[in-house]
């Protein structure tokens, strides 16, 4: 059998994490035994051929993880459009036996994939007419293989829910947008910012709903009434009037208003700075959205849609359709193409023709769901209650230890809850303040500014409470009068809610619907594939070993990596597919002597062969005995002619900062979610206590109960962990290259 060849090549605009999906390819496709080239410079590279079209090997994408825009280069061909074109390029993948296409683009890159696919026999006729190539190569291959995935930082894609490069964008995006809030605030300024998006409002809103801004204007939702511009002033008069220092307000490039007419910054500007009478800057951020090193999110996904991208491409059959790799709900899927391209073009096509209903109709829940909520908490002060209406008591407070995220959940449910008229509560420094009656009843404003925090401002503490605790924890709730518990935190908040329920027999005030949001930065709450402050907390590993790397380039040096998680290997497996550490150590695998003994002399044939940097990372409780310094003291000694070692031990740094733009988009999700099945409960006269998760794709509610069921009470971790299912992918990446 001859050995199967294909090729990748990026298309269209760049996007943070297309080297990821590269690097992914080209090693997945070597690990399978197929012979793999890079076509630089996208389409134009297929066209002119020559050196545009390289055979790579397992090193040719080394060291590329971690930077940003497209190592193979990426342009828009002209050339390539035409028919001519096209034909060159068949004659080019002929001249190379390649019959295997994977295209990292844009809706455009993938159309022109699915053309050149469709006249792949056509092009052969004539080169075989012209005697460009022999009969005998046209019999060969006879098909064109196309698989594509999506680098597009707008997210603008139907089928998948996210595409390489958006996570990135957004923190792009909301770096740029709190450092806005802080000048402004200080000079009471309003700002406008303008970020990417022609037909898409992804970057807009969620970018608004990350940092807190007080308008946002999208393609797909024009304003609703003609004097929109009235009511924009008018409600940030509104909220200047509540306390508010200064406004944000996010628009898309694409938005427009209800007839269609584009609406530029500078309208929005010259409006703001007639009616607020205030100074209104504007800010365009331009191409930094797309620059810039990927996130942890666009390295992992860019890497498992280009293992699947292959895997693909190597199963199918000679006369299969297009595939589209995708995202939902968490897993990698496959998609019919250009179903997915003409869905993709429809929102466009309805937003020209001014069917805003229909473009939003196409848009997926979540976005919908967010642009409703974003609605609720740019309002100046919530809407007046009901008359009549039931008003319940709903304390908030944060519990275990802090997880970037917490403070953006507490604004979510704080301003949800006013808004729909009850009363909220916020308890001060987790149960111990619940012990001790620290409470006070919070307004909209105490919130402000809440978005974008790290830490918590609230105050949390580790306090599992136990014996006299819970008796002044009920009479605290009782006291109080409080109908509903928001909880958000990790291990010890649930672990604290799961004594109070099973003691709810000596403490009739347990008796209320009580509900857990998850968040610590371990991620190893049950019933949730994330907690809030995880993605942070990766992302901080990830910036962490990009520095502890750069530090090293002249030596050959071996980082021993320590990060955090207790007995949940979560950050070790995704902070080693992310950051490309050739070993990860994981609490569930634990580690042994074998195993060390096996890496070492891996990591001194790898330096050997000119290697000149070495990644590990060990999880705090992979192993008792073999700790992180007993690990660098094996290699160190091991290894003494060949390499050195220096531990690294993350520490506290994984737990700051403020949240990532996913954190804060999960925690706002989640928190809102909470607070309605809260106010459901109490409405129903239903006190179960649950916990939140968020799991293929379903909300759902956890009886409390169950949590000894789903979780191991002693390991402190779910019974099952989904991302487990990535390390064969992750030990692929990191492999040596093989011997030859
Ligand atoms: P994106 O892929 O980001 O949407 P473009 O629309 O600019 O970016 O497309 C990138 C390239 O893909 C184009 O320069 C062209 O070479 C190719 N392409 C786009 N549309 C077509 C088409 N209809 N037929 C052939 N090639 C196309």
């Amino acid at each position: 059998m001859t050995t199967k060849r294909i090729a990748v090549l990026t298309s269209g605009g760049d996007a943070q994490g297309m080297n990821a999906a590269v690097r992914a390819v080209v090693r997945t496709a070597l690990d399978r035994g197929a012979e793999v080239y890079a076509i630089y410079e996208g389409y134009q590279g297929l066209v002119d051929g020559g050196e545009s079209i390289r055979k790579m090997d397992w090193d040719s994408v080394g060291g590329i993880l971690h930077r940003g825009g497209t190592i193979i280069g990426t342009a828009r061909s002209e050339e390539f459009r035409t028919r001519d074109g096209r034909r060159k390029a068949a004659f080019n993948l002929i001249q190379h036996g390649i019959d295997g296409l994977i295209v990292i683009g844009g809706d455009g890159s993938l159309t022109g994939a699915d053309i050149f696919r469709r006249e792949w026999n056509s092009l052969l006729a004539e080169l075989v007419q012209s005697n460009e190539i022999s009969a005998e190569s046209a019999v060969e291959h006879p098909n064109l293989l196309i698989v594509g995935m999506v680098g597009s930082i707008d997210n603008d894609f139907h089928g998948t829910e996210m595409t390489i490069g958006t996570d990135s964008a957004l923190h792009r995006i909301t770096d740029a947008v709190d450092a806005i809030t802080s000048t402004a605030a200080s000079h009471q300024r309003t700002f406008i910012v303008k970020v990417m998006g022609r037909n898409c409002g992804y970057l807009a809103l969620f970018g608004a709903l990350a940092t807190g801004a007080d308008w946002v204007l999208i393609p797909e939702a024009p304003p609703d009434v003609d004097n929109w511009q009235d009511v924009m002033v008018e409600r940030l008069k509104a909220g200047t009037k509540a306390g508010r220092r200064h406004h944000i307000i996010i628009m898309a490039e694409g938005a427009r208003d209800r007839d269609g007419k584009y609406i530029g910054s500078s309208d929005v500007q010259r409006v703001l700075e007639a009616g607020l009478g205030e100074e209104v800057r504007v800010t365009v951020l331009g191409h930094v959205q797309r620059g810039g090193r990927p996130s942890a999110y666009d390295r992992n996904l860019a890497t498992l849609l280009g293992y699947e991208a292959v895997i693909t491409i190597l199963n199918a059959k000679p006369e299969d359709e297009p595939v589209l790799v995708g995202t939902k709900a968490n897993r990698i899927i496959r998609l019919p193409l250009m179903e997915c391209v003409e869905k993709t073009k429809a929102v466009a096509e309805a937003i020209a023709v001014k069917d805003y209903e229909r473009a939003m109709g196409l848009r997926s829940s979540s976005f919908k769901d967010a642009f409703r909520t974003l609605k609720t908490m740019v309002r100046a002060l919530p809407h007046p209650p009901e008359p009549g209406q039931k008003k319940f008591r709903i304390a908030v407070f944060h519990a275990g230890a802090p997880a970037p995220g917490m403070n953006t959940a507490a604004r979510a449910a704080v301003r949800l809850g006013l808004d729909l008229g009850h009363i909220m509560l916020g308890v001060s420094n987790g149960f111990e303040g619940l012990a001790e009656n620290q409470v006070q009843e919070l307004n909209w404003t105490s919130v402000s500014g809440w978005a974008s925090l790290g830490g918590s401002v609230m105050g949390t503490n580790r306090m599992v409470p136990k014996g006299k605790d819970l008796h002044a924890i009920a009479r605290t709730i009782e006291d109080n009068h409080m109908d509903a518990l928001l909880v958000i935190g990790g291990w010890n908040a649930y672990e604290a809610v799961y004594n109070m329920i099973s003691d709810q027999v000596n403490f009739p005030a347990f008796n209320i619907p009580i509900v857990c949001l998850p968040a610590s930065i371990n991620n190893n709450l049950p019933g949730s594939e994330f907690s809030i402050g995880a993605d942070t907390a990766l992302n901080n590993i990830v910036d962490a070993a990009d520095k502890i790397k750069q530090s090293a380039v002249a030596t050959r040096r071996c980082f021993v990596v320590e990060v955090m998680g207790h007995w949940c290997g979560y950050l070790a497996l995704m902070g080693g597919l992310a950051t490309g550490a050739e070993r990860f150590y994981l609490p569930e695998e634990g580690i042994t002597l074998a195993e060390l003994q096996q890496d070492v002399a891996d990591l001194s044939r790898g330096f050997r062969a000119g290697k000149r940097l070495g990644l590990v990372i060990r999880n705090e409780d992979a192993n008792p005995v073999y700790t992180t310094n007993f690990i660098c003291s094996l290699f160190e000694e091991e290894g003494k002619d060949v390499f050195d070692v220096r531990p690294a031990i993350l520490g506290h740094l994984q737990q700051g900062g403020d949240p990532s733009p996913f954190d804060r988009i999960q925690a706002t999700r989640l928190a809102s979610l909470c607070l309605e099945h809260l106010i459901n409960q109490c409405n129903q006269g239903n006190t179960d206590s649950t916990f939140i998760g968020l799991q293929n794709g379903h909300i759902m509610f956890h009886d409390m109960r169950d949590f000894d069921r789903m979780a191991d009470l002693k390991l402190q971790r779910p019974r099952e962990q989904w991302w487990l299912q990535l390390k064969g992918i992750a030990n692929l990446m990191a492999k040596l290259a093989p011997e030859s």
